[in-house]
């Protein structure tokens, strides 16, 4: 069946038959558990397949029921998530799993309107959870599907402006297949534009819809889709005092609304620029300890979606921790550190150098 669309057809067919010769096998295609999908959808945003594979295995692993997740503590939940980054959705998600063992007694609402009433789920997740989990004909949206249909039907409406979600949605959900195919359609969409009309190098040579394509045929396929907004970097720079006392090591966990919430860091003093020693002197705190240093590292840089971090670690053996216990940093035995939540940069850092 062709879809109809402002008087077009979107070749329906053509989709689902490059879907079931290319899809990948991956194990949340394989489950109903709407729970399971709602772990893969959310460690997904933002990250490829196959960095997230091992994630989602963990987490099914360690909690294979919603309660189990809801149950665990937020320090054990940020841990297994180390590494994926953007530690905002770990913690959402672990207080949304909360919220569903509570109110729902651990049952995941059943449609896309019931799903967005939930705090920690958007309208991308309600509606794959509503579409793979439980058959529902919504259309799921996310990167891959504006740039298939704004290439496809050569749609020039910036996707980044306020319009665009509902204009995409509107089309998305109209050339949905009204019956049981709407699940594997929308699956095969975010496949397609996963591994066939890709950001960069889309293979339209061997493309089944190329002879429908408008982005083709006007010879747009790199101008689209066209994304205006431009994301302000911000530079930060993190200077780290590893502070070291009889074999343990200062850490804090970071509690502030900033990146990194819920994870534990060493003592850090956030300057306009990466600190030389000679510059030490003048920093509070530090200055008693300008002729301790042991060490300094090299310069590290960490990019943030919307930041770029510089990170710079110096080493300090201390006699004293009580100035550092007064401002609330705890001692951990170097074997304790290994088990807390940490910025994967921070993880890699001690493991190479400090354990
Ligand atoms: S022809 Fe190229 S741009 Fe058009 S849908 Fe196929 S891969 Fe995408």
């Amino acid at each position: 069946m062709e879809a109809e669309q402002k008087g077009k057809y979107f070749p329906t067919e053509k989709l689902l038959e490059w879907y079931e010769k290319n899809k990948r096998d991956l194990p949340w295609r394989n489950t109903k558990n709407a729970y399971h999908i709602w772990l893969s959808e959310v460690i997904l945003q933002q990250t490829r397949v196959k960095q997230g594979l091992p994630y989602y295995q963990k987490f099914v692993q360690n909690y294979p029921q919603i309660e189990n997740l809801a149950n665990a503590q937020e320090s054990e939940v940020l841990r297994l998530w180390q590494g994926l980054g953007y530690y905002s959705r770990a913690r959402n998600m672990h207080k949304t799993a909360q919220e569903i063992v509570e109110k729902l007694a651990g049952k995941m609402p059943d449609n896309y309107k019931d799903l967005l009433k939930l705090k920690g789920i958007g309208k991308y997740t309600a509606a794959a959870i509503a579409s793979f989990g439980f058959d529902e004909q919504v259309a799921v949206l996310d990167g891959n599907v504006y740039r298939v249909l704004s290439r496809f039907f050569g749609i020039e409406t910036d996707i980044a402006s306020p319009k665009a979600e509902k204009e995409f949605r509107e089309i998305a959900q109209n050339i949905l297949p009204k019956n049981e195919k709407s699940n594997q359609f929308n699956q095969a969409m975010m496949e397609f534009g996963a591994l066939q009309c890709t950001p960069q190098s889309p293979d339209c040579l061997f493309c089944p819809l190329e002879s429908q394509c408008k982005a083709l045929e006007k010879g747009k396929v790199n101008e689209l889709p066209i994304k205006s907004k431009k994301i302000k970097i911000k530079e930060r720079f993190f200077n780290y005092f590893i502070f070291e006392h009889q074999n343990k090591i200062a850490l804090k966990v970071r509690n502030k609304k900033d990146i990194w919430e819920g994870l534990y860091d060493f003592y850090l003093v956030e300057h306009h620029e990466i600190l030389q020693k000679k510059q030490l002197e003048s920093i509070d705190l530090i200055q008693n300890y300008v002729n301790d240093i042991q060490s300094i590292s090299k310069i590290y840089t960490h990019i943030l979606t919307h930041q770029k971090i510089f990170i710079s670690f110096f080493h300090i053996n201390i006699d004293q921790k009580e100035i550092l216990t007064q401002k609330n940093y705890q001692f951990f035995e170097k074997n304790e550190i290994e088990n807390l939540p940490k910025p994967i940069l921070l993880a890699n850092y001690y493991k190479e150098f400090i354990k």
